[in-house]
């Protein structure tokens, strides 16, 4: 069997609804289960819905569910005919009416809740799927409408909730069937607790139930299906040479995300990795066109692809004793632990440290803290630069190469890191663009 997991970009509008069944469709001798995300930016809308009902502006947030409800509506009535169209608005409807008394029961209670805005954002994948379920339908395909939270049972982490592995398992092999011809469909990003409460997997959690049910199945592979060529070289807005990487490693996979590369979250492929599934990234506007394996081995080291992060705020730390004394490291960290503030990079000399952060919503805080250790330079508006492959550090070349292509740039920290798959480094924003071309040219042209 293989999960196709849709996007919310794939899944825009009819069109694109369209493109994503005909893809399905092409695959039912292989036992399909479609899993799909809100329609376009569908979720943000509901996000605001929510933040507005929970501030009690019911009347603003009914303004958004109403437009919410004619794009759909509108969808649906584009390509789902006679008494399949009546089924279906009358599926969105029920849930329209639901997703209305929520938001009148938060905003008079003011009660927003992590637990509250999840029962809100999970809409958007139900609505999607009810019209992608009736639409493969009337294409007179054998639909079978999963509905997620009866089979994705989780802890009560609102908002970024953990799946109970052995229950959410058998769930799906209890109610998911694979079979060739058949077509399942279920939503990504929703779950339930074991008492029934909705929760969601966190935001871009639609891979993550794409990965739980492949997994509990014993998939043959998982199609994350999105609006790009796969996991490009770089990103093709900066670098107009960019292409797409065949195959890469899990681990390449997950260094990427962490610096920026919007494909794909490889924790939320975990399930799938740690079972040695291969997963693709593919392009629903161009299915023929270059994808991405992402698989647990690559046969080839070194230089894979480039990313970055704008606007990164560096913190240097003077100690004010000459040498650094122990505890001195572990004293900076609690800072920046009290605050949640998370730390990307680090590099550290005898007497000093530099740091990265991206979040600034303490820096003040922060800064007042660590000036009981030592002196206090922040600097503003810099970019991570980061290159990633594995075994970067098995070959000097490499190294020197990436430096002599940065001559006219200042660069800041260096990061070795602590694994061999990723060297990062500091440079001003304004000179990030020029980095990432010029290391392109040097390494992937
Ligand atoms: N619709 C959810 C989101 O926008 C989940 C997903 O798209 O993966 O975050
Ligand atoms: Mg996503």
């Amino acid at each position: 069997m293989v999960v196709l997991k849709f996007g919310g970009t794939s899944v825009r509008d009819a069109e694109w609804i369209d493109k994503a069944i005909a893809i399905t469709g092409k695959e039912l001798g292989r036992a399909p289960v479609l899993v799909a995300s809100a329609m376009g930016k569908t979720t943000d809308r509901l996000q605001e819905i929510a933040h507005l009902a929970g501030g009690g502006e019911r009347e603003k947030a009914v303004e958004i569910l109403k437009t919410i409800k004619a794009s759909h509506l509108e969808v649906a009535r584009k390509f789902i005919t006679g008494g399949n169209l009546s089924e279906c608005t009358e599926s969105l409807e029920h849930l329209f009416k639901e997703l209305g008394s929520l938001i009148k029961g938060i905003s008079l209670l003011r009660d927003w809740t992590p637990r509250s805005n999840d029962a809100i954002l999970a809409f958007g994948e139900l609505f999607s799927t009810i019209i992608i379920a009736h639409r493969a339908g009337e294409l007179g395909i054998e639909t079978f409408f999963i509905d997620s939270r009866e089979i994705i049972k989780t802890d009560s982490t609102f908002s970024n909730a953990q799946p109970i592995k052995e229950l959410t398992n058998s769930l799906i092999r209890d109610r998911i069937k694979p079979s060739s011809g058949k077509l399942y469909i279920a939503q990504g990003f929703i779950a339930s607790t074991k008492s029934g409460i909705t929760t969601t997997l966190g935001r871009g959690g639609s891979d993550y139930t794409a990965a739980i049910i492949g997994a509990a199945l014993g998939a043959e592979e998982i199609q994350i299906w999105t609006d790009v060529n796969g996991i490009m070289t770089s990103d093709p807005r900066i670098v107009g040479k960019a292409t797409t990487i065949p195959r890469i490693s899990y681990k390449e996979a997950a260094e990427l995300a962490y610096f920026g590369a919007k494909v794909i979250h490889p924790s939320t492929i975990q399930p799938a990795t740690s079972l040695g599934i291969p997963v693709t990234v593919r392009n629903t506007g161009n299915p023929g066109g270059e994808s991405t394996w992402i698989v647990a081995e690559v046969p080839s080291e070194g230089p894979k692809a480039l990313a970055c992060k704008k606007g990164i705020t560096v913190i240097n730390i003077t100690s004010y004793r000459m040498l650094l004394a122990y505890g001195f490291l572990r004293r900076i960290f609690e800072i920046f632990e009290k605050y949640k503030t998370s730390v990307d990079l680090v590099a550290t000399s005898e007497v000093s440290v530099s740091l990265t952060i991206d979040n600034t919503g303490h820096i003040d805080e922060i800064t007042r803290e660590l000036e009981n250790i030592g002196n206090i330079t922040i600097e503003g508006d810099k970019s991570i630069v980061c290159l990633v492959g594995l075994g970067l550090w098995k070959n000097p070349q490499i190294i020197s190469r990436v430096f002599s292509s940065l001559t006219e740039i200042p660069v800041r920290m260096i990061s070795l890191g602590s694994s061999d798959t990723n060297l990062s480094f500091v440079v001003p924003d304004k000179e990030v663009d020029n980095a990432l071309k010029g290391l392109h040219r040097i390494f992937f042209e």
